[in-house]
């Protein structure tokens, strides 16, 4: 087991998230806590299964790649906790924001489907770039 407490993030790749997602996830679960960030473009999407640049049929690779990420994080790491993070303005999902919270409702169902983490937890980015829970 790695040293110190872990916790993970599934986020967008885009600049515009990576510190302000870094330190929501701190301050919701643990803030001496080191975040495991997995990004990739609209990820959101892709876990609710839509993309606006990945193909219908390439998403289940995708999906299957964040899920390898993320076992790494919970079983090596001992992360217990995931927050994942959609935004407006996304490149690789490019819908607005109620389009964004079905996604990240969608996508909890399938990080909860993995079995690897105790609390899954949703956010957006508002037009306004502030963090946003979502239930
Ligand atoms: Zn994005």
């Amino acid at each position: 087991m790695a040293h110190g407490i872990f916790i993970t993030a599934l986020n967008c790749m885009d600049g515009r998230c990576q510190e302000k997602a870094l330190a929501y996830t701190k301050n919701l679960f643990e803030n001496e806590a080191n975040v495991d960030m997995i990004t990739e473009p609209g990820i959101d999407g892709l876990l609710a299964g839509t993309h606006s640049v990945v193909g219908p049929e390439e998403i289940p690779a995708r999906i299957e790649w964040i899920r390898a990420k993320a076992e790494i994080s919970a079983k090596g790491h001992g992360s217990t906790q995931v927050m994942i993070f959609g935004h407006c303005g996304c490149a690789g999902n490019k819908v607005e924001l109620d389009g964004h919270k079905e996604h990240l409702r969608l996508a909890k169902k399938t990080v909860e489907g993995w079995g690897l983490f105790k609390e899954v937890q949703i956010a957006v980015f508002n037009e306004a770039f502030e963090v946003e829970p979502v239930s």
